[in-house]
């Protein structure tokens, strides 16, 4: 393709775009294809000869857009939304055409300094503290976009664990290795927190106790106390809340911060605030209550590329002290050094790949093209869109909202109980008229209705709630004719009994009879909703603090240290050793056990061990092994 023909072909495409994006409500939101329906609409191998460009673009609406589920639907309200918006996309147009990697300043100063400023903006507009912005003359800190939010929690928690190890290096009078200390460390998220915050300790190996929510589903400052104090009698270090959310995924439930953060503060932990799908509603003050406390905050993430119609990827990630992001991810190759460094900012060393796009041109574009006004706007309006499908749930006998709706997210269930609810979500699923997604409260199955596109009118939310409604009333009229059938069936001397279940709440009957609407439709069943809530489900999350740990008193008290120091002779173990019982908890809860597969490898083979041993470590890791290994 030449200079002419691109040209040529990007207006075309822009006017596929143009069209695609404002007849989307035409489209079934929901594919209808099952897994590989693609394998047989493409060739097997890479044509050796190019291709035409009109015969390559004529395979998108029959290869790609059958498979496509349309995230920018009105009809869209599952997950919490991905929006994209026309500036947007013209921002990242541009960013592919200079296509720099931004990782030092100077390799493409623009990218560092719009990304710099445009981050400013971001931080004042949402009310967030000075502390975030890059330039203020009291602060330390700043902000910067990550890929995503998963990364940005992650990346926190490196820097909060890099920050305690070297703390408690500094007060040990003896060498200890960072996986030592690191095997201590225990940071704390709500039991509604993202699956991500739950992924960052498995990458880090670092122990995650998820804390019991109140009844609001908010994580509150004395269940958080209560597992500090627990934790530093059984000899384990708190240093971070990993994840305080603003705005949970589940149900948009907000942690109280005001209560969190003077507890972390008094107990020295880092906090860390995810609020992806929250954060955009800070533009609108009357939407702040929820960031009181944020001041204690020492790192805050959301997603623009979420409600804020930034699209994908566009995390915005701000730390308090941008000294322990770089303390936690500098290096300083040769080749990467610049006449600049030192005045500079150089984000390389606020994240962990090296490599980063020019995210900040579409933030800028959209910003400026809508202006904090119409930002403001679009949330307002995705909320009173909300409000108006919540109401007409609440009016409806059938129905009821199990947990406070906020913001654009309204859950609602069938009174009639789980698996009638649950047939309603196949049902509603299996149209494609709507995109819904299951969750669950405790037991109670619910369904998730968010309110997504920026172009969603009253009329597409009445469009779905007559379709919610009319279907739900469907179903409870072929439950009711199903009971009466079978009251006739049963005969007099049950049917006393049934008469009696007829005047209690459909809530009871429902559940007594889990089998009769699946029967109904057996053959039609969508599966994957069956699967989302009838998975058993785990008793805790990995690595959570649910059972014994090793104290960090332990790695350093009463070991046995071998006269010639080396790791072979040390073959006694202690006396005082854990129960083998104990010890299989201990090995599940443990970060160490991996750690010691490593080593056991190391020892196999010294030259390619990556870390450099402490005798201490060596001899607990020995310890272990070799109890595990009985
Ligand atoms: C969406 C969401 C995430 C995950 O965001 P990614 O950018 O996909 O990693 C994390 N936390 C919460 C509360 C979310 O709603």
């Amino acid at each position: 393709m030449q200079a002419e023909e691109y040209n040529r072909r990007g207006k075309e495409l822009v006017d596929y775009i143009t069209k695609y994006l404002s007849s989307i409500r035409e489209r079934r939101v929901i594919p209808d294809v099952k897994p590989g329906y693609m394998r047989k609409l493409l060739p097997e191998a890479a044509p050796t000869e190019p291709e035409d460009w009109e015969n390559i673009f004529s395979d998108v609406e029959k290869v790609i857009m059958p498979g496509v589920v349309h995230w920018q639907s009105p009809h869209m309200h599952a997950y919490y939304p991905s929006l994209t918006s026309w500036p947007s996309m013209l921002g990242d147009m541009l960013a592919d055409a200079i296509n720099c990697v931004g990782f030092t300043w100077a390799s493409s100063p623009a990218c560092t300094e719009l990304e710099m400023n445009v981050m400013d903006w971001l931080c004042k507009a949402l009310g967030l503290p000075f502390f975030f912005l890059h330039h203020h003359p009291d602060s330390r800190g700043g902000g910067l976009l990550q890929s995503t939010v998963s990364e940005g929690t992650l990346v926190a928690l490196l820097a909060a664990r890099k920050d305690k190890i070297l703390q408690l290096k500094a007060e040990l009078d003896q060498e200890v290795d960072d996986s030592v200390l690191n095997s201590t460390l225990v940071a704390y998220a709500s039991d509604q927190a993202h699956s991500s915050v739950e992924k960052a300790g498995l990458i880090a190996l670092v122990k995650i106790r998820f804390l019991p929510a109140d009844e609001k589903l908010s994580l509150r400052g004395e269940a958080l106390k209560q597992a500090i104090q627990e934790d530093r009698r059984r000899g384990l270090v708190p240093f971070m809340v990993l994840c305080s959310t603003l705005g949970t995924t589940g149900v948009c439930a907000f942690d109280k911060l005001s209560e969190l953060g003077p507890v972390c503060e008094e107990e020295g932990l880092w906090l860390h605030v995810d609020a992806a799908y929250a954060g955009s509603g800070y533009f609108c003050p009357e939407l702040r209550w929820s960031l009181e406390g944020i001041e204690f905050a020492h790192s805050f993430v959301f997603n623009p590329s979420k409600w804020m119609m930034v699209h994908f990827d566009c995390t915005a990630f701000w730390v308090k002290d941008k000294y322990k992001l770089q303390q936690t991810f500098s290096v300083d190759p040769v080749y990467l050094r610049h006449e600049n460094s030192q005045a500079a900012t150089d984000f390389m060393h606020w994240q962990i790949p090296l490599s980063r796009r020019f995210r900040s041109l579409k933030l800028w574009f959209v910003m400026r093209s809508f202006g904090l006004k119409n930002l403001q706007a679009h949330i307002r309006h995705g909320i009173e869109m909300a409000k108006l499908l919540e109401s007409h749930i609440r009016s409806d006998p059938n129905f009821e909202v199990p947990a406070e709706r906020h913001l654009g997210l309204v859950v609602f269930c069938l009174k009639a109980g789980n698996t009638l609810t649950q047939e309603l979500l196949r049902r509603l699923t299996r149209s494609g008229t709507m995109y819904l997604i299951p969750a669950e409260i405790q037991t109670k199955r619910i369904i998730r209705f968010t309110v997504t596109s920026q172009f969603t009118t009253a009329e597409d939310i009445l469009k779905d709630w007559a379709v919610i409604s009319k279907t739900a009333s469907a179903l409870l009229a072929e439950k009711h004719g199903l009971n009466n059938a079978n009251l006739l069936r049963s005969g007099t001397q049950k049917a006393t009994g049934k008469e009696e279940n007829a005047d209690q709440p459909l809530d009871a009957l429902a559940d007594e009879k889990e089998d009769v609407v699946t029967q109904l439709e057996k053959a039609h069943v969508d599966l994957w909703i069956d699967k989302a809530w009838n998975r058993p489900r785990r008793p805790m999350r990995s690595l959570s603090c649910s059972s014994e740990p090793l104290p960090y008193w332990a790695l350093f008290n009463g070991v046995p240290v071998s006269e010639s120091g080396s790791l072979s002779a040390i073959t006694t173990i202690p006396s005082n050793r854990p129960e083998k019982q104990a010890l299989k908890k201990l090995t599940k809860f443990y970060s160490m056990p991996s750690f010691c597969n490593q080593w056991a490898q190391c020892s196999r083979h010294q030259l390619s061990c990556p870390l450099k041993f402490t005798h201490h470590h060596a001899i607990v890791c020995l310890k272990l092994t070799t109890i595990i290994n009985r």
